[in-house]
């Protein structure tokens, strides 16, 4: 585990990328959008430009430290705002290509792939997940809550150039929110911007996690698959991650730590502190339980779930 650094944190168990060793370039929170289904909660500073939100140097320093003894399946930007905000995202990319074998990963809101700088950046990472979530300017605005300088149109037209330049593999994730972005002219018109994109794959995602505002209800799985199935032939519907992630380093000595650090970015269940502390699920709960007694977590009931979030 990487308890204790500042910037890396896991590595976490991804629905989408197993055993993931994330790094977090912005502070919370720090983005270009503000989404409703925000599982970080609310933008804070939104914004478009692109800057060393935290130190290049001391975000290489704590990857240095940490791969010689971690197992990942692959490095993530990712967390709790838009990494490539980042200014030394480029160079940070660079440093892991050259020093680790680790394939790497840009998870995005792609809202920014119209700058060449960039692009150019995000070049030699392995896979870039970028999500688009709608084609329709209104829907934009209400859904991401964009910085109001962004338009939807160049954000397609910035994605659709980096995917033409792009060497590595594009999966490109569409959140549906029940009544927001799933009527049959909005998923037909996603389906075609999808299309100019060409990603090497489609991934359906609604709201698993608790969302910043909570009047965003998931889709349910059913309908997500019919979703798929008419607009989205061949996308998957992002299932909840069931791999094992306790890395080399074996269990965490205190899950409780570990739990703090996986809350300080997003709400958790106990399923998910069990799987990256590599302990028994019974423990997990009990870890998180005491937690809440003592004033340090907080606990939500949803969609028949228990997730934990830090107070
Ligand atoms: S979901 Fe991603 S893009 Fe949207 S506000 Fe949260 S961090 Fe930003």
């Amino acid at each position: 585990m990487s308890d204790g650094y500042k910037y890396i944190f896991g590595p976490v168990p991804s629905r989408r990328l197993g055993r993931s060793l994330g790094v977090d370039l912005v502070p919370a929170k720090v983005c270009t959008f503000d989404c409703i289904y925000c599982q970080a909660g609310r933008t804070t500073n939104k914004t478009i430009e692109r800057t060393e939100y935290v130190p290049t140097a001391d975000v290489i320093a704590e990857l240095s430290d940490w791969l010689p003894g971690g197992a990942a399946d692959y490095v993530t930007f990712s967390g709790n705002g838009e990494p490539t905000l980042h200014s030394g995202i480029g160079e940070i990319i660079a440093w892991l290509n050259a020093n680790s074998g680790v394939p790497v990963v840009v998870v995005t809101n792609g809202s920014l792939f119209r700058l060449p700088d960039v692009r150019d950046e995000l070049a030699s990472a392995d896979l870039v997940v970028p999500s688009l979530d709608t084609a329709n300017p209104v829907t934009f605005r209400r859904l991401n809550r964009p910085d109001p300088s962004l338009d939807i149109e160049t954000v397609i037209e910035g994605l659709v150039t980096f995917a033409k330049e792009f060497a590595g593999e594009i999966w490109l994730e569409h959140f549906i929110v029940p009544g927001i972005n799933d009527t049959p002219a909005e998923l037909k018109a996603l389906a075609e911007a999808g299309a100019r994109i060409g990603p090497a794959r489609v991934q359906l995602n609604t709201a698993v996690r608790p969302p910043a505002e909570t009047t965003v209800r998931p889709m349910p799985y059913a309908e997500l698959c019919a979703i798929a199935e008419k607009y989205f032939p061949g996308a998957e519907v992002i299932a909840a991650y069931d791999g094992e992630s306790a890395g080399r380093r074996g269990a965490a000595p205190d899950p409780a730590a570990t739990a703090r650090s996986l809350m300080s970015r997003r709400p958790i269940t106990a399923e998910d502190l069990a799987r990256t502390a590599g302990i028994d699920i019974k423990l997990a709960e009990k870890t998180l339980e005491l937690l809440v007694q003592s004033g340090e977590a907080a606990v939500e009931e949803r969609d028949g779930g228990r997730f934990y979030s830090k107070l």
